[in-house]
């Protein structure tokens, strides 16, 4: 029996040594993703992610030179023939629905849309510009309604369900000071997700939020202009910045885009075939601890 014994265990560990030797089947296969801002930070690094899954991605965004690089890194370690990038600006309505025309006519349709174009602005109530107002309104609540438009048109016809995955923001639930066109239009993104999730259900049309607290890695955002009016906005220079940002979370950790994009593919797999109208915060723990 002892012999028996050790036979059958030497035989489990080769199948067992067989089956890691096997290559994993890849969960977004043949999946198509058009990812807005995938130039950008969180953008490409969702846009890897699901690169990795084995889905083939579609790059739109206004900033040509960084959608070239981009393109080019995920190009080089997938394939060019899963890469794809379209200039699109998320306000023209008209540069939106050709995107998504081009993504079908390259690789046949859309499964997933992440929404994730955006900008930051930053100022007091009474120093805020129409101008500022209308550009969060137009880029952010517009921008979101009109991609995920053109989205449901596509996947209603191709009656296949769909994933679409909002990439909104924590100040879309908790007030920041000095931003209120911002927070506002973040908001505006966050009801319309839910608005969406109601009107998708039938149809197998999943739509779900997640919501960063700062990412400072990677971020074009975190540059220029905004990061000085944030920075003067808590009393800080740029390292105490990101240094309040880390100390007022929970965990006390530093949101990265890749923190952002495990949550845009749980969203976006068959992972979460049950969800649809959730909101995800990934914020180290900030929006609970109610601090600013
Ligand atoms: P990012 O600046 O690195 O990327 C944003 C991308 O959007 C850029 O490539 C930019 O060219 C593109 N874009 C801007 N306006 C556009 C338009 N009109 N049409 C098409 N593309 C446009 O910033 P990010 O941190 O990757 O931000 C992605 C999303 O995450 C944004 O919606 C942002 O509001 C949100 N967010 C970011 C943070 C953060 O701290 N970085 C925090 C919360 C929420």
């Amino acid at each position: 029996l002892p012999e028996q014994e050790a036979f059958d265990i030497e035989y489990w560990l080769l199948e067992e040594a067989k089956l890691q030797r096997m290559p994993k089947p890849k969960s977004l296969a043949g999946r198509v993703a058009l990812v807005t801002g995938g130039a950008g930070g969180i953008g490409s690094a969702t846009a890897e992610r699901y690169l990795r899954e084995g889905a083939c991605v579609v790059l739109a965004d206004i900033d040509d030179a960084a959608l070239s690089e981009t393109a080019a890194n995920l190009s080089s370690r997938y394939s060019a023939d899963v890469v794809r990038v379209v200039n699109m600006d998320v306000t023209d309505e008209c540069a939106v629905d050709r995107a998504f025309d081009k993504a079908a006519n390259e690789f046949g349709g859309i499964d997933i849309l992440v929404s994730n174009a955006g900008i930051a602005s930053s100022a007091p109530v009474e120093e805020t510009s129409l101008d500022m107002w209308n550009m969060n309104m137009n880029i952010l609540s517009t921008g979101y309604f009109l991609v995920s438009r053109a989205a449901f048109k596509m996947m209603k016809v191709q009656k296949m369900g769909g994933a679409v995955v909002f990439v909104a923001s924590k100040n879309g639930l908790a007030a920041s000071p000095n931003a209120s066109a911002y927070c506002t239009a973040k908001a505006s993104e966050i009801h319309l997700a839910r608005c969406l999730a109601l009107e998708g259900a039938p149809e197998g049309i999943r739509v779900n939020v997640v919501n960063p607290d700062a990412v400072l890695k990677g971020s074009k955002i975190w540059s220029g202009d905004w990061l000085e009016e944030r920075a003067s906005t808590y009393g800080k220079d740029k390292q105490g910045l990101e240094d309040h940002y880390r100390e007022r979370s929970m965990l006390k950790r530093s949101v990265l885009p890749e923190d952002i994009a495990e949550a845009a593919y749980f969203f976006a797999s068959d992972l979460s075939a049950k969800s649809t109208g959730n909101i995800v915060n990934v914020d180290a723990g900030n929006v609970q601890a109610f601090t600013r």
